[in-house]
């Protein structure tokens, strides 16, 4: 997903990817994870190009169904193929059913698509079937008993040991067998550049370890968990995570103690409980509630002003406190009790002072 892309055209810069996928492999990275819809459909096909000097059995490569993209086993079926056409190899070592919620996985079992990606496991084209995740636990534990599964692929990092399938669903996953697979380690970068305040412990333990160093090996520290994924779009980031992995040196508990206390530092600056659960909405005038406060509460854990514009401007304007006509609507509707209309209102002002409109 961080393949870099040329300056000039804006479409990825397949030759620098090529000479990243090379080093990659010579250090002893051999999973590679990409999607339908990574770039713009053009990650596929780049990713092929960069692997197609290499040895098939040197690395493993997966990819993904578009599951909110096909209605059909006939459109399954041309996707597959696609796919295979696009990365130029006759089998592919995972596929999985690309994020699944509640809504998609529904949609999956309706169409009965599992019996049909069953068939090509069967025939050695998709090696092992798993599904990547993001919704509650609860529907983590429905899908992970339905299906006798290969793998699977989870968020999980320092910071959100309880946040969608979690640390309890790499427990049932590790108790049923499953290889886990985890994505968003550093949480897309947020645990990477930490406050000097809230990373005094672990500066104070090893002043030369790198922040995302210690979200790296907290995740690969957990039982049950099989790869660690990490976007990486330099030599350097190359360098760096294949040293860490070369061998991987589990946290101590001196070192998870103080990856605990970052933790618990970090969640002291949230400005307010708000869960994501969406009760909520819809808003009438279109605000997406849950969105503002994570972004706000983001803006004010991690001080990272990169991510905060780029998660804001990621909001339509209608989605937007400036929305917002006090109506009183939502403030019924939620459990934790937050007066929202004058949080919204403040989270607007604040980001906007921030990151601009
Ligand atoms: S108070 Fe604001 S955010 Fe809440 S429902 Fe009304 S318009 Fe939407
Ligand atoms: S109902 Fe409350 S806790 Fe739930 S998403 Fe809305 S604001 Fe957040």
């Amino acid at each position: 997903m961080r393949f870099p892309m040329d300056r000039v055209s804006h479409t990825l810069d397949g030759e620098r990817a090529s000479q990243l996928v090379g080093l990659g492999l010579k250090r002893g990275i051999a999973y590679f994870d990409t999607a339908w819809p990574y770039h713009n459909g053009a990650n596929e096909p780049c990713l092929g190009e960069a692997l197609a000097d290499y040895d098939r059995e040197r690395f493993c490569l997966v990819t993904k169904l578009p599951c909110w993209k096909v209605d059909s086993l006939d459109q399954v079926r041309e996707t597959v193929e696609l796919q295979l056409r696009r990365l130029g190899v006759e089998y592919l070592d995972g596929y999985l059913l690309h994020s699944l919620t509640q809504k998609t996985w529904e949609k999956m079992k309706q169409l009965e698509v599992l019996p049909l990606l069953q068939e090509y496991k069967d025939k050695g084209i998709l090696r092992h079937l798993g599904f990547s995740f993001h919704d509650r636990y609860e529907v983590f534990e429905e899908i992970s008993n339905s299906w006798e599964w290969d793998m699977c692929q989870i968020q999980l990092n320092y910071m959100d040991g309880d946040y969608q399938a979690g640390l309890r669903g790499l427990e049932l996953a590790r108790s049923k067998g499953v290889p886990v697979v985890v994505m968003e380690p550093v949480k897309g970068g947020a645990l990477a550049r930490l406050p000097d305040e809230v990373a005094k412990p672990l500066r104070t333990l090893n002043p030369s370890a790198s922040d995302a160093s210690w979200a790296l090996r907290w995740v690969a520290s957990q039982p049950g968990v099989r790869v660690v994924l990490s976007g990486m779009a330099s030599q350097e980031e190359i360098e760096e995570n294949s040293t860490l992995f070369s061998p991987l040196r589990p946290l101590n508990e001196e070192e998870q103690a103080a990856v605990e206390e970052t933790a618990r530092r970090l969640r002291q600056r949230i400005r307010n409980g708000c869960t994501g659960c969406r009760y909520c909405l819809p808003c009438p005038q279109g605000v997406d509630i849950p969105k503002v406060f994570r972004i706000w509460n983001n803006m004010s854990v991690y001080d990272n002003d990169r991510l905060t514009r780029r998660a804001w401007r990621g909001l339509d304007q209608e989605e937007k406190p400036s929305h917002c006509v006090s109506c009183g609507r939502c403030q019924t509707l939620c459990p934790q009790h937050i007066p929202i209309p004058e949080q919204l209102a403040q989270a607007g002002r604040e980001l906007e002072r921030r990151v601009g409109t």
